[in-house]
Protein backbone atom coordinates (compact mmCIF):
# COMPACT_ATOMS: atom_id res chain seq x y z
CA UNK A 1 0.00 0.00 0.00
CA UNK A 2 1.43 3.28 -1.02
CA UNK A 3 1.05 6.56 0.76
CA UNK A 4 2.66 9.71 1.11
CA UNK A 5 5.24 10.63 2.69
CA UNK A 6 5.88 13.79 4.13
CA UNK A 7 9.71 14.91 4.97
CA UNK A 8 10.29 17.58 7.59
CA UNK A 9 13.38 19.26 8.16
CA UNK A 10 14.21 20.17 11.61
CA UNK A 11 17.70 21.65 12.87
CA UNK A 12 18.48 19.78 15.94
CA UNK A 13 20.87 22.77 17.35
CA UNK A 14 17.76 25.66 17.30
CA UNK A 15 14.07 24.12 16.25
CA UNK A 16 10.70 24.97 18.37
CA UNK A 17 8.41 22.32 19.57
CA UNK A 18 5.58 23.34 17.38
CA UNK A 19 7.82 22.17 14.12
CA UNK A 20 6.94 18.68 15.85
CA UNK A 21 3.07 19.31 15.96
CA UNK A 22 1.76 17.66 12.75
CA UNK A 23 4.36 14.42 13.69
CA UNK A 24 3.02 14.45 17.27
CA UNK A 25 -0.43 14.45 15.43
CA UNK A 26 0.13 11.63 13.20
CA UNK A 27 2.20 9.20 16.34
CA UNK A 28 -1.40 9.97 18.47
CA UNK A 29 -3.30 8.66 15.32
CA UNK A 30 -1.43 5.51 15.30
CA UNK A 31 0.66 6.38 12.48
CA UNK A 32 4.15 6.31 11.52
CA UNK A 33 7.45 8.99 11.73
CA UNK A 34 10.94 8.10 11.39
CA UNK A 35 13.37 10.39 13.39
CA UNK A 36 16.26 11.19 13.84
CA UNK A 37 18.96 10.16 17.40
CA UNK A 38 21.66 9.71 18.36
CA UNK A 39 22.46 5.95 17.05
CA UNK A 40 20.90 5.97 14.04
CA UNK A 41 17.26 7.21 12.41
CA UNK A 42 14.29 5.27 14.08
CA UNK A 43 11.27 4.36 12.80
CA UNK A 44 8.53 5.61 15.89
CA UNK A 45 4.62 4.37 16.70
CA UNK A 46 3.02 3.67 19.57
CA UNK A 47 4.84 0.90 21.44
CA UNK A 48 1.00 0.98 23.60
CA UNK A 49 -0.76 0.13 20.48
CA UNK A 50 -0.47 -3.07 19.31
CA UNK A 51 -1.25 -2.17 15.47
CA UNK A 52 1.23 0.42 15.49
CA UNK A 53 3.78 -1.97 16.09
CA UNK A 54 2.38 -4.02 13.13
CA UNK A 55 2.60 -1.72 10.98
CA UNK A 56 6.05 -0.88 11.86
CA UNK A 57 6.56 -4.86 10.74
CA UNK A 58 5.11 -3.90 7.90
CA UNK A 59 6.72 -0.91 6.38
CA UNK A 60 10.14 -2.82 7.13
CA UNK A 61 9.23 -6.10 6.01
CA UNK A 62 10.82 -7.11 9.52
CA UNK A 63 9.98 -10.45 10.83
CA UNK A 64 7.36 -10.04 13.70
CA UNK A 65 8.85 -12.07 16.27
CA UNK A 66 11.96 -9.59 16.07
CA UNK A 67 11.08 -7.36 19.54
CA UNK A 68 11.22 -3.22 19.18
CA UNK A 69 12.42 -1.10 21.48
CA UNK A 70 10.93 1.13 23.56
CA UNK A 71 12.01 4.55 23.51
CA UNK A 72 11.40 6.96 26.46
CA UNK A 73 12.11 10.70 27.11
CA UNK A 74 11.81 10.40 31.27
CA UNK A 75 12.91 7.84 34.01
CA UNK A 76 9.02 7.83 35.19
CA UNK A 77 7.57 6.33 32.28
CA UNK A 78 9.62 3.25 32.87
CA UNK A 79 6.84 2.82 35.17
CA UNK A 80 4.30 1.93 32.12
CA UNK A 81 6.28 -0.59 30.63
CA UNK A 82 7.42 -2.32 33.71
CA UNK A 83 7.15 -2.82 37.35
CA UNK A 84 10.55 -4.51 37.94
CA UNK A 85 13.64 -2.45 38.01
CA UNK A 86 16.84 -3.90 39.34
CA UNK A 87 18.91 -1.60 41.41
CA UNK A 88 21.87 -2.18 38.75
CA UNK A 89 19.66 -0.67 36.40
CA UNK A 90 18.83 1.92 37.94
CA UNK A 91 23.14 2.36 38.27
CA UNK A 92 23.19 1.76 34.84
CA UNK A 93 20.09 4.57 34.03
CA UNK A 94 21.55 6.89 36.19
CA UNK A 95 25.11 7.08 34.33
CA UNK A 96 23.89 6.32 30.90
CA UNK A 97 20.73 7.68 30.61
CA UNK A 98 19.59 9.63 28.19
CA UNK A 99 22.19 7.90 25.93
CA UNK A 100 22.67 5.03 23.60
CA UNK A 101 22.24 2.31 26.22
CA UNK A 102 18.80 0.12 25.48
CA UNK A 103 18.32 -1.80 29.20
CA UNK A 104 16.15 -4.73 29.01
CA UNK A 105 13.30 -5.65 32.26
CA UNK A 106 10.22 -8.05 33.01
CA UNK A 107 7.63 -6.52 30.80
CA UNK A 108 4.00 -5.78 32.25
CA UNK A 109 0.44 -6.41 31.24
CA UNK A 110 0.62 -3.24 29.33
CA UNK A 111 3.02 -3.67 26.73
CA UNK A 112 1.44 -5.55 23.70
CA UNK A 113 3.00 -8.96 22.54
CA UNK A 114 3.74 -7.57 19.32
CA UNK A 115 5.69 -4.87 20.35
CA UNK A 116 7.58 -7.23 22.52
CA UNK A 117 7.70 -9.76 19.31
CA UNK A 118 5.81 -12.27 21.81
CA UNK A 119 8.53 -11.72 24.77
CA UNK A 120 7.66 -11.59 28.64
CA UNK A 121 10.40 -8.58 28.47
CA UNK A 122 10.89 -5.18 27.36
CA UNK A 123 13.77 -3.14 25.69
CA UNK A 124 13.79 0.53 26.79
CA UNK A 125 15.84 3.35 25.71
CA UNK A 126 16.16 7.02 26.82
CA UNK A 127 17.84 9.07 23.45
CA UNK A 128 19.52 12.03 23.57
CA UNK A 129 19.37 13.43 20.95
CA UNK A 130 16.74 16.78 21.21
CA UNK A 131 14.47 16.07 18.38
CA UNK A 132 13.71 12.76 19.49
CA UNK A 133 13.61 13.66 23.21
CA UNK A 134 10.86 16.58 21.93
CA UNK A 135 8.89 14.13 19.64
CA UNK A 136 8.21 11.80 22.80
CA UNK A 137 7.61 14.43 25.01
CA UNK A 138 5.24 16.45 23.15
CA UNK A 139 3.73 13.41 21.63
CA UNK A 140 3.09 12.11 25.27
CA UNK A 141 3.38 8.80 23.08
CA UNK A 142 6.13 6.02 24.15
CA UNK A 143 7.97 4.87 20.90
CA UNK A 144 8.13 1.64 19.73
CA UNK A 145 11.49 2.39 17.33
CA UNK A 146 13.59 0.45 15.21
CA UNK A 147 16.19 0.72 12.95
CA UNK A 148 14.37 3.00 10.15
CA UNK A 149 15.59 0.53 7.25
CA UNK A 150 14.33 -2.39 5.09
CA UNK A 151 14.90 -5.12 7.28
CA UNK A 152 18.53 -6.68 6.15
CA UNK A 153 19.41 -3.74 5.00
CA UNK A 154 22.49 -1.22 6.71
CA UNK A 155 20.97 0.72 9.50
CA UNK A 156 20.01 4.51 8.28
CA UNK A 157 22.31 7.01 9.41
CA UNK A 158 21.28 10.26 7.05
CA UNK A 159 17.48 10.94 5.98
CA UNK A 160 18.46 9.77 2.33
CA UNK A 161 19.34 6.99 3.55
CA UNK A 162 15.66 6.31 5.27
CA UNK A 163 13.60 7.57 1.92
CA UNK A 164 15.55 4.96 -0.23
CA UNK A 165 14.08 2.17 1.82
CA UNK A 166 11.22 3.34 3.45
CA UNK A 167 9.26 6.42 1.01
CA UNK A 168 5.86 5.39 0.78
CA UNK A 169 5.70 3.09 3.69
CA UNK A 170 5.34 5.83 6.88
CA UNK A 171 3.43 9.00 7.18
CA UNK A 172 6.63 11.18 7.66
CA UNK A 173 10.40 11.50 7.92
CA UNK A 174 12.03 13.82 9.32
CA UNK A 175 15.56 14.79 8.68
CA UNK A 176 17.64 16.41 11.42
CA UNK A 177 20.93 15.75 9.33
CA UNK A 178 23.54 12.69 9.68
CA UNK A 179 23.19 11.34 13.27
CA UNK A 180 26.12 11.20 15.44
CA UNK A 181 27.20 7.90 16.61
CA UNK A 182 26.17 5.57 13.40
CA UNK A 183 26.27 2.60 15.08
CA UNK A 184 23.00 0.58 16.88
CA UNK A 185 22.75 1.19 20.96
CA UNK A 186 24.35 -1.29 23.15
CA UNK A 187 22.05 -3.74 24.85
CA UNK A 188 22.22 -5.19 28.23
CA UNK A 189 19.84 -7.59 29.46
CA UNK A 190 19.19 -7.05 33.37
CA UNK A 191 16.71 -9.51 33.98
CA UNK A 192 19.47 -12.48 34.01
CA UNK A 193 21.19 -12.88 37.17
CA UNK A 194 24.34 -11.49 35.89
CA UNK A 195 23.57 -9.27 33.35
CA UNK A 196 24.49 -9.56 29.59
CA UNK A 197 25.17 -7.61 26.43
CA UNK A 198 23.26 -8.93 23.66
CA UNK A 199 24.72 -6.43 21.53
CA UNK A 200 27.85 -4.05 21.44
CA UNK A 201 27.39 -0.79 20.80
CA UNK A 202 29.16 3.04 22.07
CA UNK A 203 28.97 1.91 25.74
CA UNK A 204 31.43 -0.40 26.00
CA UNK A 205 31.47 -3.29 28.73
CA UNK A 206 34.23 -1.76 30.58
CA UNK A 207 32.02 1.40 30.85
CA UNK A 208 29.07 -0.67 32.24
CA UNK A 209 31.30 -2.78 34.37
CA UNK A 210 32.58 0.88 35.89
CA UNK A 211 29.21 0.69 37.28
CA UNK A 212 27.73 -3.01 37.84
CA UNK A 213 30.66 -4.85 38.28
CA UNK A 214 30.80 -7.97 36.00
CA UNK A 215 28.70 -8.03 33.02
CA UNK A 216 28.46 -11.33 30.27
CA UNK A 217 28.83 -10.94 26.73
CA UNK A 218 26.02 -13.28 25.12
CA UNK A 219 28.79 -15.76 23.49
CA UNK A 220 26.99 -15.37 20.16
CA UNK A 221 28.78 -11.92 19.20
CA UNK A 222 31.50 -11.98 16.72
CA UNK A 223 30.83 -15.60 15.87
CA UNK A 224 29.26 -16.74 12.86
CA UNK A 225 26.04 -18.42 14.13
CA UNK A 226 25.79 -22.09 14.51
CA UNK A 227 23.92 -24.44 12.49
CA UNK A 228 23.65 -24.55 8.70
CA UNK A 229 23.67 -20.49 7.82
CA UNK A 230 26.89 -21.01 4.93
CA UNK A 231 27.69 -17.84 3.27
CA UNK A 232 27.46 -19.02 -0.66
CA UNK A 233 26.31 -16.74 -3.29
CA UNK A 234 25.50 -12.96 -2.91
CA UNK A 235 22.35 -12.49 -1.61
CA UNK A 236 21.74 -15.92 -0.60
CA UNK A 237 24.23 -15.63 2.59
CA UNK A 238 22.77 -14.63 6.25
CA UNK A 239 21.74 -10.79 5.98
CA UNK A 240 22.15 -8.47 8.39
CA UNK A 241 23.45 -4.40 7.89
CA UNK A 242 24.38 -6.18 4.50
CA UNK A 243 25.34 -5.33 0.95
CA UNK A 244 24.03 -6.97 -2.21
CA UNK A 245 27.26 -7.92 -3.20
CA UNK A 246 29.87 -10.83 -1.49
CA UNK A 247 31.75 -9.17 1.52
CA UNK A 248 34.82 -10.49 2.57
CA UNK A 249 36.68 -9.42 6.13
CA UNK A 250 40.32 -9.25 5.33
CA UNK A 251 42.51 -9.53 8.63
CA UNK A 252 46.41 -10.14 8.88
CA UNK A 253 49.57 -7.95 8.96
CA UNK A 254 48.46 -4.55 6.92
CA UNK A 255 51.42 -5.37 4.17
CA UNK A 256 49.85 -8.23 3.78
CA UNK A 257 46.76 -7.48 3.72
CA UNK A 258 46.89 -4.63 1.10
CA UNK A 259 49.40 -7.34 -0.84
CA UNK A 260 46.32 -9.88 -0.61
CA UNK A 261 43.40 -7.45 -1.32
CA UNK A 262 45.18 -6.20 -4.53
CA UNK A 263 45.98 -9.65 -5.91
CA UNK A 264 42.47 -10.08 -5.19
CA UNK A 265 41.27 -7.03 -7.30
CA UNK A 266 42.70 -8.17 -9.86
CA UNK A 267 41.59 -11.69 -10.36
CA UNK A 268 38.03 -9.77 -10.34
CA UNK A 269 39.31 -6.95 -12.96
CA UNK A 270 40.32 -10.01 -15.29
CA UNK A 271 37.42 -11.52 -15.13
CA UNK A 272 35.00 -8.47 -15.55
CA UNK A 273 33.74 -8.56 -12.34
CA UNK A 274 33.23 -5.15 -10.24
CA UNK A 275 35.01 -5.21 -6.93
CA UNK A 276 35.64 -2.81 -4.19
CA UNK A 277 37.48 -1.94 -1.07
CA UNK A 278 36.73 -0.43 2.38
CA UNK A 279 39.96 0.87 4.03
CA UNK A 280 41.21 3.16 6.95
CA UNK A 281 42.34 6.23 5.80
CA UNK A 282 45.94 5.33 6.78
CA UNK A 283 45.88 2.49 4.36
CA UNK A 284 43.78 4.04 1.39
CA UNK A 285 47.10 4.83 -0.94
CA UNK A 286 47.45 1.16 -1.03
CA UNK A 287 44.48 0.15 -3.15
CA UNK A 288 43.60 1.59 -6.93
CA UNK A 289 41.95 5.03 -6.22
CA UNK A 290 39.06 4.34 -8.54
CA UNK A 291 37.71 1.43 -6.42
CA UNK A 292 38.90 2.07 -2.75
CA UNK A 293 36.19 3.58 -0.05
CA UNK A 294 37.80 5.44 2.65
CA UNK A 295 36.04 4.20 5.77
CA UNK A 296 37.61 6.67 8.53
CA UNK A 297 40.68 6.74 10.84
CA UNK A 298 41.82 4.44 13.07
CA UNK A 299 43.01 7.01 15.06
CA UNK A 300 39.45 7.67 15.72
CA UNK A 301 36.67 5.07 15.86
CA UNK A 302 33.96 7.03 15.84
CA UNK A 303 35.01 8.50 13.03
CA UNK A 304 34.75 4.83 11.45
CA UNK A 305 31.49 3.85 13.39
CA UNK A 306 29.71 7.31 11.91
CA UNK A 307 31.17 5.72 8.16
CA UNK A 308 30.07 2.60 8.17
CA UNK A 309 26.66 2.13 7.03
CA UNK A 310 26.81 5.11 4.57
CA UNK A 311 29.65 3.20 3.08
CA UNK A 312 27.82 -0.21 2.74
CA UNK A 313 25.04 1.14 1.19
CA UNK A 314 27.13 3.17 -1.25
CA UNK A 315 28.40 -0.76 -2.17
CA UNK A 316 25.17 -0.71 -3.48
CA UNK A 317 24.81 2.30 -5.46
CA UNK A 318 28.28 1.36 -7.30
CA UNK A 319 27.13 -1.87 -7.66
CA UNK A 320 29.72 -3.80 -5.99
CA UNK A 321 30.14 -7.38 -6.72
CA UNK A 322 32.82 -8.08 -4.16
CA UNK A 323 33.80 -6.37 -0.80
CA UNK A 324 37.24 -6.60 0.57
CA UNK A 325 36.88 -4.48 4.06
CA UNK A 326 40.35 -4.44 6.09
CA UNK A 327 39.97 -5.60 9.69
CA UNK A 328 39.76 -3.22 12.87
CA UNK A 329 40.78 -3.97 16.53
CA UNK A 330 37.84 -5.75 18.68
CA UNK A 331 38.43 -3.85 21.96
CA UNK A 332 36.47 -0.94 23.08
CA UNK A 333 33.96 0.68 20.06
CA UNK A 334 35.75 -1.62 17.97
CA UNK A 335 34.07 -4.46 19.64
CA UNK A 336 30.35 -2.99 18.03
CA UNK A 337 32.25 -2.25 14.84
CA UNK A 338 33.23 -5.64 13.70
CA UNK A 339 29.92 -6.98 15.24
CA UNK A 340 28.60 -5.00 12.22
CA UNK A 341 30.83 -5.67 9.64
CA UNK A 342 31.04 -9.37 10.15
CA UNK A 343 27.23 -9.54 10.05
CA UNK A 344 27.29 -7.54 6.71
CA UNK A 345 29.95 -9.66 5.87
CA UNK A 346 28.17 -12.76 6.82
CA UNK A 347 31.10 -14.08 8.53
CA UNK A 348 33.31 -14.03 5.61
CA UNK A 349 36.62 -13.95 6.59
CA UNK A 350 40.20 -14.01 4.81
CA UNK A 351 43.56 -14.90 6.71
CA UNK A 352 45.99 -12.64 4.34
CA UNK A 353 49.23 -14.12 6.66
CA UNK A 354 48.44 -17.13 5.95
CA UNK A 355 49.23 -18.71 2.31
CA UNK A 356 46.28 -20.28 -0.20
CA UNK A 357 42.53 -19.28 -0.33
CA UNK A 358 41.41 -20.12 3.20
CA UNK A 359 38.12 -18.55 3.69
CA UNK A 360 35.78 -18.87 6.69
P1 LIG B 1 16.75 -2.26 16.13
O1 LIG B 1 15.99 -1.28 16.92
O2 LIG B 1 16.36 -2.34 14.70
O3 LIG B 1 18.21 -2.08 16.32
O4 LIG B 1 16.39 -3.67 16.73
C1 LIG B 1 16.16 -3.87 18.09
C2 LIG B 1 17.06 -4.92 18.64
O5 LIG B 1 16.75 -5.09 20.01
C3 LIG B 1 16.89 -6.26 17.97
O6 LIG B 1 18.14 -6.85 17.79
C4 LIG B 1 16.06 -7.02 18.98
O7 LIG B 1 16.27 -8.41 18.88
C5 LIG B 1 16.56 -6.46 20.30
N1 LIG B 1 15.55 -6.57 21.36
C6 LIG B 1 14.46 -5.78 21.51
N2 LIG B 1 13.71 -6.20 22.56
C7 LIG B 1 14.34 -7.27 23.08
C8 LIG B 1 14.06 -8.15 24.16
N3 LIG B 1 12.98 -8.00 24.92
N4 LIG B 1 14.92 -9.16 24.39
C9 LIG B 1 16.03 -9.32 23.61
N5 LIG B 1 16.35 -8.50 22.56
C10 LIG B 1 15.53 -7.51 22.31
MG1 LIG C 1 17.75 -2.68 13.08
Amino acid sequence: MYKHTKLLKVDPEQFCAEELNEACRILLNGGLVAFPTETVYGLGGDALRAEAAEKIYAAKGRPSDNPLIVHIAEKDSLSEVTSEIPEKAKKLMDAFWPGPLTIIFKKCERVPLSTTGGLETVAVRMPVHPVAMELIRSSGVLLAAPSANTSGRPSPTKAEHVMEDLEGRVDMVIDGGPVGIGLESTIIDMTEKTPVILRPGYITKAMLESVIGEVAVDPALLKKPDGHIVAKAPGMKYRHYAPKGSMYIVEGQQENVAERINQLIKEHRDRGERAAVIAAKESESCYPLEIVHCIGSRKNEGSIAAGLYDILRKMDEIGAEYIYAESFREDKLGAAIMNRMLKAAGYQKIYADRSGEERR
